[in-house]
């Protein structure tokens, strides 16, 4: 299975029990919808994300293909729900989701931020 951003293998990784993907070129991660939960939600997310923010920042915006994994359908970007300004790719047909490298631990770090932006602007639009 090939990264969809730089088309360099994916490797299978293991870190405690989560099992996922992540390329051996740009370091981007490729998993499935409950790994990405566990991950999104883990304090550690740098041990997981080891990429560099700025090669994943370089990626972030390239042109996705089909899915690597099911080869259905095109990857869709969407924004992940609750961090807005994080946009990763999804495939609706098998749940999977890339996140470029950095993004994981953009997550987790600006998740508080994020949290916070999302209530004032709700108070805000009140
Ligand atoms: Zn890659
Ligand atoms: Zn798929």
């Amino acid at each position: 299975m090939n990264c969809p951003k730089c088309h360099a293998n994916l490797d299978k990784v293991q870190v405690f029990n989560v099992h996922f993907h992540r390329c051996s070129g740009c370091k981007g991660i490729w998993c499935g919808d409950n790994e990405f939960n566990l991950l999104e939600n883990l304090k550690d997310a740098e041990m997981f994300d080891i990429g560099e923010p700025l090669v994943g920042k370089a990626f972030d915006l390239a042109s996705v293909g089909k899915c690597p994994q099911c080869q259905q359908q095109t990857l869709a970007t969407k924004s992940v729900t609750g961090h807005e300004y994080l946009r990763a790719e999804h495939c609706h047909s098998c749940a999977s989701w890339f996140l470029d490298a950095g993004e994981l631990s953009e997550c987790r770090n600006h998740g508080f931020l994020a949290q916070t932006k999302a209530v004032m602007s709700r108070w805000l639009a009140a």
